[in-house]
């Protein structure tokens, strides 16, 4: 099977003929099965979609692939983004593969130390600007209308469409749509292309029913729940450190129609469901998706949530591209003397 979301969904996809099919493997990641967490909670199952496990280690590649192949079809020579830090890497990569320049603009100080090395690595024009994202979206918007570039954010609807392979791919290897989607919530537009995925799936009938929407925002930044935006996010979080998502309606529309529910927690629940994650399941999320569990938790607790259903939690970015965000949280390495003696007394083991 050819590697890459447009060839493996491309007839799910706006691309034709004279889309180029670039790729760097992204998609096809793991749905793997919870050792604890699924009992801990009284699901009948729980499973974790490795989204960290893309070339660029967030999500965002699945619907980053497929703007930068719209945008080399369209003719355009460079592309530009606002980010938290993932779309960034995303475009930077994307645009370096095909040979397009790239222009990120960050939140000064807003962006986590990963991910902006890797827009920097890849060659990007990295941008820094006051005001957070919220105000370097609308930046780059105007940008784009009134210069010879193409926007790479969500509010292109290209990478909503990408995205959305997501979905399909849950479906293809579980056997069917699960009963709850957790997942993060920042700008919106994942859980808008998550939500269009399974719909499009069961008007196919590659799956009996849809799943409830379970989405996942930051206490700080919590203009869903809220339902006004929030005009200085806080979150420890920074990949949803987001005031006045861009799919808004298609985030409420997501919990209206299937049921579901949009909540917070506190950055204190989400270090700690990240920590338990690495501890428990050995998987190292990056704090916004650690969120997805937290509220996974709570509406479950709150029975919101029925104990006994078969849950998916979307993992969206791995946790190596925040090491700051963990690092009150490990223990230094313990000096010991190069012995085998002194080192089995530093880890307490029994003789042989
Ligand atoms: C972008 C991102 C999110 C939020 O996704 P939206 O589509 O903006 O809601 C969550 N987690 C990670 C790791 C991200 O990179």
């Amino acid at each position: 099977m050819t590697a890459g979301v447009l060839s493996r969904y491309a007839e799910w996809l706006p691309i034709g003929e004279a889309t180029p099919r670039i790729s760097l493997g992204e998609g096809a990641t793991p749905c793997v099965s919870s050792r604890v967490m699924a009992q801990q909670m009284g699901l009948a199952s729980l499973h974790f979609k490795l989204e960290g496990l893309n070339p660029t280690g967030s999500f965002k590649d699945r619907g980053m692939v497929v703007a930068v192949a719209k945008a080399l079809e369209q003719g355009s020579r460079a592309i530009v983004c606002a980010s938290t830090g993932n779309t960034s890497a995303s475009a930077a990569a994307y645009a370096a593969r095909v040979g397009l320049r790239a222009g990120v603009v960050v939140p000064a100080g807003g962006i986590a130390s990963g991910k902006l090395l890797q827009a920097q690595v890849h060659g990007a024009a990295v941008l820094s600007v006051r005001g957070g994202f919220d105000a370097a979206l609308r930046l780059v918007r105007e940008l784009s209308e009134r210069y010879a570039v193409t926007l790479v954010n969500s509010v292109n609807p290209h990478r909503i469409e990408g995205q959305k392979t997501a979905a399909f791919e849950i479906v293809d290897e579980l056997g069917d749509a699960p009963d709850v989607l957790a997942i993060p919530v920042g700008n919106a537009g994942n859980i808008t292309a998550y939500w269009r995925g399974f719909r499009e799936y069961r008007a196919a009938h590659r799956c009996s029913h849809l799943p409830r929407m379970v989405g996942a925002q930051a206490a700080g930044a919590a203009p869903l729940v809220l339902g006004e935006p929030v005009a200085d996010p806080m979150t420890v979080a920074s990949a949803i450190r987001i005031g006045n998502p861009a799919s808004w309606q298609g985030a409420v529309d997501a919990r209206d129609e299937s049921e579901g529910l949009i909540d917070s927690v506190t950055d204190d629940a989400i270090l700690d469901a990240q920590d338990r994650l690495a501890r428990e399941e050995g998987i190292f999320c990056e704090p916004a998706s650690a969120a997805s569990l937290a509220v996974l938790e709570k509406a479950v607790g709150a029975g919101a949530i029925a104990r006994g259903a078969h849950a998916v939690c979307v993992l969206t970015g791995t946790g190596l591209k925040d090491p700051a965000a963990v690092s009150a949280k490990v223990a230094p390495p313990v000096d010991v003397e190069p012995t085998a003696d002194a080192v089995a007394a530093a880890l307490g083991l029994p003789r042989a």
